[in-house]
């Protein structure tokens, strides 16, 4: 269930942690540059991770200004997008932290996040899941990208294409004018 991208993985000891009372709590600074595997994944995480101690596992509350890779709607270039990402899970332990005897899991979901037999406690599926949710619908590499010509293909960032615009404006003029009624409407 959890994936691992080679070291793109922002993990913490946590066996200390278990062994103390429910409200105790870490503080832990991330700053990682990770390498970019997969469109829409965040590849730079930096901020804080608040770890405490509940009665039945640890409480994350991770802060974490990311930066995912995205392909740009209009041109479909690349770029980074700047994310803000919170975090509010709990994890859960899988095997006692005292005696190393597994623990009965059967009341957790699949969906539920764990510490592994190591006691590790691994960020990662969680933060590739939030950035699929922070990751815009519609990403544009820049406020006013001008996109792609639709006749030649040009990226009309880069460079303007000698394609005939008022042909253009006239074959997609009934579709603005559909546009527009619907939103007058
Ligand atoms: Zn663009
Ligand atoms: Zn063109």
């Amino acid at each position: 269930m959890h994936l691992r991208h080679g070291r793109w993985t922002i993990r913490f000891n946590v066996s200390q942690l278990l062994k103390e009372p429910p409200g105790s709590a870490r503080t832990y600074k991330v700053s990682e540059s990770l390498p970019a595997l997969e469109v829409n994944s965040s590849n730079e995480a930096h901020g804080t991770v608040n770890l405490v101690r509940t009665d039945k596992g640890i409480w994350v509350t991770a802060k974490l200004d990311c930066q995912a890779l995205c392909s740009c709607s209009r041109c479909l270039s690349s770029f980074p997008q700047p994310l803000k990402i919170v975090i509010e899970e709990e994890f859960f332990p899988t095997v006692d932290v005292v005696s190393g005897a597994a623990l009965n899991t059967s009341g957790l979901d699949q969906e539920d996040f764990t510490i592994d037999e190591n006691h590790l406690l691994d960020l990662t599926e969680a933060l590739r899941q939030y950035t699929i949710v922070a990751v815009p619908m519609k990403p544009l590499c820049k406020e006013d990208c001008a996109g792609i010509c639709p006749a030649c293909g040009t990226n009309l960032n880069q460079r303007a294409c000698n394609c005939d615009k008022s042909l253009q404006d006239r074959r997609w003029r009934p579709l603005f004018e559909l546009l527009s009624i619907e939103k007058r409407s």
